[in-house]
């Protein structure tokens, strides 16, 4: 039995003719003449336009793969025996009385009214236009929200003078709309990616917007390659390039141009990098931004193998960071590769499971 469901998806728009094999995903019978519905058939005519999931900036993306084990496989149990957080009442121990507070970090303490915090919305355009519902939204539940990466760099209306940032309105829309809805609880974290500590974002998010909490970035559970986002216009591919990232085809290319103007690619790519993980940069890193004021530091380890997640539990237990997040696969909120997001890192059931045991 697979667990994958390939060549045929909601996510890239994409159908089988007939029943499909299990082992390639191809229609069991593939005609000759069929229009080609399917992914591979597709991505023979559309090429890399196929990896991701569609429409671009509209979407949120979640794995379809099937695991044999998934949270649906746990149920709560309760007791009618004693009580946990409360006296063994029964005139006390109501519904209303319920409390799922807790506080979490290092030293200083963040209070969370609610046991969960949002993932990370970065520079996409879909985390953009929903940043004021779900910033207000954790506000007021009293949790953590993150800012990810790349928002400064991505903004057009930032500045950026010798190579670091020194205002971005878009940053600081983010962080004023949690900080008018704070209510002394959760906390507004700013991700730092390579680019963004090359632009000494975490610098400007503290020193000029009073952000207390950064977090660094090994990766997300989507995938393990850098971020990515897809540029529509040859203004905003050379504005990225200009700001050190990875944008593809070469915008500054007066023949990449000029295929641009005359609609034979309609979409530049941005890339990000990846970061090299090295223990005593990891500890020097910390150090740095706890230095430059962060008054907790936090750290998001993605879809790596096992022993990368036991150097993430090993470090960020050295440094006594306050929050280590380990993402499961696979979902995000953007541009990750669609197979990436199914096929690669460890199902978050087994991930819990092997970080319970380090
Ligand atoms: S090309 Fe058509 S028939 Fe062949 S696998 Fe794809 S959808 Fe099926």
């Amino acid at each position: 039995m697979s667990f994958s469901r390939i060549n045929a998806s909601a996510a890239t728009s994409t159908r089988t003719r007939t029943e499909s094999s299990p082992c390639s995903g191809m229609c069991v019978v593939c005609l000759d003449g069929c229009p080609g519905t399917c992914e591979i058939a597709m991505s023979a005519l559309r090429g890399r336009e196929m990896l991701y999931p569609q429409p671009f900036g509209q979407v949120t993306a979640g794995s379809a793969k099937e695991y044999p084990i998934d949270f649906s496989h746990f149920s709560i149990q309760g007791s009618c025996v004693g009580a946990e957080g409360m006296e063994a009442d029964s005139d006390k121990a109501i519904f209303p009385n319920v409390d799922l507070s807790l506080e979490i970090g290092a030293k200083e303490k963040i209070k969370l009214k609610v046991p969960f915090f949002t993932g990370a919305l970065g520079s996409t355009e879909i985390a953009r236009v929903h940043w004021e519902n779900m910033a207000i939204g954790a506000a007021i539940c009293g949790t953590i929200i993150v800012i990810g990466e790349n928002v400064c760099a991505m903004d057009p209306r930032s500045e950026i003078k010798n190579g670091r940032v020194v205002r971005s309105p878009e940053m600081k829309r983010r962080v004023g709309i949690f900080k008018d809805w704070d209510e002394g609880y959760g906390e507004v974290v700013v991700q730092m990616n390579v680019e963004d500590t090359r632009l000494k974002v975490a610098e400007y998010a503290i020193e000029k917007l009073g952000v207390r909490a950064v977090e660094l970035k090994w990766g997300q559970g989507a995938k393990d390659i850098g971020g990515e986002v897809k540029l529509p216009s040859l203004k905003k591919a050379l504005q990225l390039n200009d700001r050190g990232y990875l944008v593809f085809p070469n915008p500054e290319d007066p023949e990449v141009q000029k295929e641009f103007k005359e609609g034979v690619f309609g979409e530049f790519e941005r890339h990000s990098r990846l970061g090299m993980v090295d223990e005593e940069e990891f500890y020097r890193k910390v150090e740095e931004l706890r230095e430059v004021g962060a008054k907790y530091v936090t750290l998001k380890t993605g879809a790596y193998r096992p022993r990368d997640l036991a150097r993430a539990v090993k470090f960020a237990s050295n440094a006594r960071i306050d929050l280590l997040t380990v993402d499961g696969a696979g979902g995000g909120t953007g541009m990750s590769p669609w197979r990436m997001m199914n096929e690669w890192g460890i199902p978050t059931v087994y991930l819990e499971c092997l970080l319970y045991n380090y």
